[in-house]
């Protein structure tokens, strides 16, 4: 087994995620099955998807066609913002199943710090505790938002899904000692920059010395801080590229070089200013 399926990092609640996630935002249904079919067979174990999405029956299809069995799989589903409060999360996780055509998810996360928030976290306690998703978790919770959930919850959070790169990296720092201090897993999304940072003089210069892409400079990165990280690609061939990141590291100079890059990059939708900051 190479480094792909074999790197994983510890949970809070003993479980074990995979290191490496393909991210599938916003792919097609084409793309999806095109990218989650490379992904299996390049040795990843860990797909990213939402039911806000829109292609998770696309992920469950390209799961049977490739094979491998559910079980070595770790599948990550989210509950978007029409689906808080009252009996909806357990209509919206029963959904994300049926379209992705499996028993539970191994993560089901909060996509965002709705003003519902609470309410809906002690639905899926009871779903977690009902076996419907193995581990859950929270997306795109800064650090009151993380503060106020670990105050009021019966089961923490295991993992918290926020948007990391060097760009964003001492931006970021409070909730991200929040997370390591309390045991919740930072899981990196957007770790390309969606591409907008590919071309830094800086990242170029690091990538020329290790004899690596930029985007695998940058997996590596997050890698090195201990982070799950979700890269995404349409393309089969950079999918490959993006998983050959556990042959190789950062030595501690270069990844402080690359923290030093910090300018507040946020590439998506800013937790800060959306929805229920
Ligand atoms: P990424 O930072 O992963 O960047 C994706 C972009 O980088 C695409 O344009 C892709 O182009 C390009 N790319 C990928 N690999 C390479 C490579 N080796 N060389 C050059 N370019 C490359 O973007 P995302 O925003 O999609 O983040 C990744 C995942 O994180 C998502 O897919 C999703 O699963 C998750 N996410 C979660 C969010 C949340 O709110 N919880 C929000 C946003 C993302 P191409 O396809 O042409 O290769």
């Amino acid at each position: 087994m190479d480094g792909a399926s074999a790197q994983r990092v510890d949970l809070a609640d003993g479980r074990r995620i995979p290191s490496l996630g393909l991210g599938v935002f916003r792919l097609s249904p084409e793309a999806t099955r095109a990218s989650v079919d490379a992904a299996l067979a390049a040795g990843y174990r860990h797909v990213d998807t939402a039911s806000s999405y829109g292609n998770e029956a696309d992920v469950g299809a390209a799961l049977r066609a490739s094979g491998v069995p559910r079980e070595d799989v770790w599948i990550t589903t989210k509950l978007w913002n029409d689906d808080h409060g009252g009996d909806a999360p357990r209509r919206a996780l029963e959904a994300s199943l049926q379209r992705l055509g499996v028993d539970s998810v191994d993560l089901y996360l909060i996509h965002w710090p709705h003003p519902l928030r609470l309410e809906t976290w002690a639905t899926l306690e009871r779903l977690h505790d009902e076996g419907l998703c193995s581990s859950i978790g929270v997306s795109n919770f800064l650090a009151p938002h993380l503060t106020e959930l670990l105050a009021r919850c019966a089961q923490p959070p295991v993992v918290d899904q926020i948007e990391m790169s060097p760009f964003l990296y001492r931006t970021r720092r409070d909730i991200v000692e929040l997370c390591r201090s309390a045991n919740v897993q930072v899981a990196a999304y957007s770790p390309l920059t969606k591409g907008a940072r590919l071309q830094h003089p800086a990242l170029v210069r690091i990538s020329a010395e290790t004899g690596r892409t930029p985007a695998q400079v940058l997996i590596r990165w997050a890698l090195e801080h201990g982070f799950a990280v979700l890269p995404r690609s349409s393309d089969p061939e950079r999918v490959r590229e993006n998983a050959r990141v556990f042959d190789f590291a950062l030595s501690s100079e270069q990844v402080s070089a690359l923290d030093d890059l910090d300018e507040g990059l946020v590439t998506g939708w800013d937790p800060a200013t959306t929805l229920g900051a």
